[in-house]
This record gives C-alpha cells, sequence and structure tokens, in this order.
C-alpha cells in the first residue's frame, strides 16, 4: 500500500520537519516545550477573550448560584457554586520523588497539590464548569429575550413550573464522548429542556444509562467523536429551537472553565500558598480536544500572568493539541493522518483533531505537552489510590505525569529562568479532571489494571 500523504507530504518528509513526530508515531512518552511562547501581555492579546469576558462569567455564575442551590441540594454547602477541593498530596509526591530518577527529584520544599474537579458536584469531572456554564447561559438569554426574566431577579424562579414548560419548547444538543454529555445533559434536563447527546458507540455504557435515567435522548453513533459531533450539528442545524453546542469551537465552554482560576487563586491564598517570581506555578492539564484544560490556562495567565506555567498532558495514542501546537497546523491534521489510532483508556482525552480555536488562541500561553501511556496512565491512578486513598479516572491521572518531563527538560527550565531556588519553592498543580462518577465497579476495575501493570 503506497503510504497516505498528509497535507501534500510523506510522513518521512514531516518527521525530517518535526523530529518529535517520530517519536509520538512511535507512541512513546514525548514532552515539547514550546520555544515561541510569549509573556503573558502579548500572549493573552492572541486570545480575542479578556479578563472581562471572565468576569462576566463569574458573574453569571453568581446570579445563576441560587437555581444551582435550589436544583442540586449537594452544592449548599458551597450556596450553588460549582467548585472543587485543592488538596496536598504529599505521600503521591513521595512516591513519584521515589520513582523520578535520583537526580529529578522533587525538592522537599516543593509542594504538589490535587485539584480535584474529579469531585465537582453534578457530573463530577471538569466539564461541570464550561459545559453548565453554556447551558445557564443558553437559558438565561431564552428567558431575558422572552421577557420571563430579569437579570436582576432571584435566579432560583428558573426551577418554577412556568420555566420548565417554556425550555420544553427549546432543546439543547451536544456530541460528546461522555463527559461533556453528561454535564450538560443533565443540566439541560434539570431545567426542562430536550436533550439530545451524540455519542460514539464505544463511550462507556454508565455514562449512556445515567443519561437516559435523567430522560436525555442519547443517540449513539457507530464512528468516532469527531464524527459524532458532525453528525449531532448537522441534526441540530435543522431545528431552530435547538441549541447546539459546540466542543471544539466555543467560547461560552472556555469562558465556564477560566472561572476556574481566580477560584483557585482564593484556594490558594487560604492555604497561605504565594505565587510570584521566586515562587512559580505549574500546572498539569490533561487535554482532550482543549476547551477545558484552554479554558483554565486563560484564566490562570489572566491571574498569575508568567508566574504561572501551564503544562498539557494527552495520551500518547491521542497526542492531538500536541501535534496540532508542535506543527502549526492545528485542526488542519488529526493524529490518525500521522497513522497514531486514538484508542486509549483515558477517554475523557480520546480526540484525534484538536480545537483550533483553543489551539491557537492559546499557543503562546502554554508552556509545553507531554504525553503518558496507558500503562502509566494505570500505575499513578493506582498510586494515588495506594498514597491518598483518592480515585481518579486514567483521563485525570495523566496529570501527574509531568513533573518528571518539567525537571528534566534543563533547556526549558533555563530559558523561563526557573533557578534551582525558584524550582525549589514552586507549587505543582495536578489538575484531576474526573473520576468521582465512575461506578464502583468500573472503579474497581481501574485499580486493578494499575495494580497489575505496576508489575509489568
Ligand atoms: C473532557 C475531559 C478532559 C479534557 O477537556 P477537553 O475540553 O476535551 O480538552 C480532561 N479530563 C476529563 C476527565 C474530561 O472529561
Amino acid at each position: 500500500m503506497k503510504p497516505q500523504l498528509i497535507l501534500n507530504q510523506s510522513l518521512a518528509n514531516w518527521i525530517t520537519q518535526f523530529p518529535l513526530i517520530q517519536s509520538l508515531t512511535d507512541y512513546a512518552e514525548t514532552s515539547w516545550f514550546n520555544p515561541a511562547i510569549k509573556t503573558s501581555p502579548e500572549g493573552l492579546s492572541h486570545v480575542g477573550l479578556n479578563k472581562l469576558d471572565i468576569d462576566e462569567a463569574a458573574a453569571r455564575l453568581e446570579r445563576f448560584a441560587p437555581l444551582i442551590q435550589v436544583l442540586f441540594p449537594e452544592t449548599a454547602a458551597s450556596k450553588g457554586i460549582i467548585e472543587s477541593p485543592l488538596v496536598p498530596i504529599s505521600h503521591m509526591q513521595a512516591y513519584l520523588d521515589k520513582n523520578l530518577k535520583k537526580d529529578l527529584s522533587l525538592n522537599i520544599s516543593s509542594k504538589l497539590l490535587l485539584k480535584q474537579d474529579s469531585e465537582l458536584p453534578i457530573s463530577g469531572s471538569i466539564k461541570a464548569r464550561g459545559g453548565i456554564y453554556e447551558v445557564l447561559f443558553h437559558a438565561e438569554r431564552l428567558a431575558l429575550e422572552a421577557k420571563l426574566l430579569k437579570e436582576s431577579d432571584n435566579y432560583a424562579i428558573l426551577a418554577s413550573a412556568p420555566f420548565k414548560t417554556f425550555f420544553a419548547q427549546h432543546s439543547i444538543a451536544v456530541g460528546s464522548t461522555g463527559n461533556l454529555g453528561l454535564s450538560i445533559g443533565i443540566m439541560s434536563a434539570k431545567l426542562g429542556f430536550k436533550a439530545i447527546v451524540h455519542m460514539s458507540t464505544e463511550a462507556r455504557q454508565w455514562k449512556k444509562d445515567k443519561l437516559r435515567e435523567q430522560g436525555v435522548t442519547v443517540v449513539e453513533h457507530t464512528s468516532d467523536y469527531s464524527a459524532a459531533v458532525a453528525a449531532g450539528r448537522a441534526e441540530a442545524a435543522q431545528d431552530p429551537n435547538c441549541h447546539f453546542i459546540d466542543d471544539e469551537n466555543s467560547t461560552r465552554l472556555f469562558l465556564g472553565y477560566a472561572v476556574a482560576a481566580r477560584r483557585l487563586r482564593q484556594q490558594l491564598e487560604a492555604m497561605h500558598i504565594v505565587v510570584d517570581a521566586e515562587h512559580p506555578l505549574f500546572v498539569y492539564l490533561p487535554c482532550g480536544v482543549g476547551g477545558g484544560p484552554g479554558g483554565v490556562a486563560f484564566g490562570l495567565k489572566t491571574e498569575f500572568a508568567d508566574h504561572v506555567h501551564c503544562i498539557f498532558a494527552e495520551p500518547t495514542h491521542s497526542p492531538a493539541m500536541f501535534l496540532g501546537v508542535y506543527t502549526g497546523k492545528h485542526d488542519e491534521i488529526s493524529v490518525q493522518d500521522f497513522g497514531i489510532d486514538n484508542v486509549t483508556i483515558a477517554d475523557g482525552l480520546a480526540c484525534g483533531r484538536p480545537s483550533g480555536f483553543v489551539g491557537k488562541a492559546m499557543q503562546y500561553l502554554i508552556d509545553g505537552y507531554y504525553t503518558v501511556s496507558d500503562q502509566h496512565l494505570s500505575q499513578l491512578l493506582y498510586a494515588l489510590h495506594q498514597q491518598e486513598g483518592i480515585f481518579i479516572e486514567p483521563s485525570s491521572a495523566a496529570s501527574l505525569g509531568g513533573l518528571a518531563h518539567v525537571l528534566s527538560d534543563t533547556s526549558y527550565v533555563e530559558r523561563m529562568g526557573l533557578t534551582p531556588e525558584r524550582l525549589a519553592q514552586a507549587t505543582h498543580i495536578a489538575w484531576a479532571t474526573g473520576g468521582s462518577m465512575v461506578p464502583h465497579l468500573d472503579k474497581e476495575s481501574y485499580i486493578q489494571q494499575g495494580k497489575v501493570s505496576r508489575t509489568l
């Protein structure tokens, strides 16, 4: 068989131009720190959104808090604000320390924290930020336009029967590998919308079951994620009362995620953790299509400017954002074009083609990208469970694989002015993007898998 050309070039040519493609197509764990990143004001000027947009998103979430509290009593403690804990994981830090090469060992004074979006209320993943925000945005706009609602109202009234009847005339559709569908489906159905979630058949059965229980229509597609999205979009386009949520290009989803950063700042302050030039912050973000990590990183840059270093994590079998930014071709290419199969246990990250919007908007603000093998994901998931008693899903575990890459890349560390003194005072945050909704039996099987793979 004649080898396929990728954008009119042979794979060999691509590899000559971009040598790391060899390693990516070999499914080897790989990292790349982008030499083209810019300082934060300049980098932020490429995003097309600014801090005021995040202010607006944060204010909208505040307006909706009384409603969220009514609809989801589990958010009572936070008064309807959907937020997750930030916790030190010192035993896991010691484990990583021991398992990293000796000369890389984490200086004991640097801190490793876990951001537990895996525990976010309503849908147990980072998608509870962006997905729910976009549904609320849409609901608010419809209700305001219909003059059923004023911004000054207590939004708890949106839970009343007349609003349910009103929202029932509208539908919300989304294409999703799972967690986005869960967030959008649950929130939409709760408000009374007709909710339609397009999924690929290989999406986890429990996610489909959970959605159907809530009255969401689940449409299964035999193809992969991108095709499920395309089919959903085409169907929604025929119905003027249907709002399609576009995971790849939505600035609303992006802003919903971005609000996380200002809340993280408050959490760090409450823990007396300083972030400045002498105390850098590293944040490791598992990346699928890019909206979640991209939005969070955008927020982080507006809060901490150059003192925060955002690094994206992907499975060795789905390095879509890595390839897109590294080659500068963004959504013009997919991992499959390069013969990479996009098959991974990290189902939340199984995206073959990155968001072009996020890749381009954030390319000057993301320090680096790395890949983690499925076996390593399993081991990290298992280790976190053993060391801390915390369960996260495989996608989340990708966030724990980044420290070694940062600490071993001397040219990156030097280029960024990260002296040993600064590194010793650094804080590292692994962003655990999902996990608490995984059913008990699936959890057990992930943990068992990790235990076995540890000894391979
Ligand atoms: C969706 C998801 C991500 C990544 O978010 P993207 O917006 O697809 O990049 C990471 N982890 C989990 C568990 C997810 O569900």
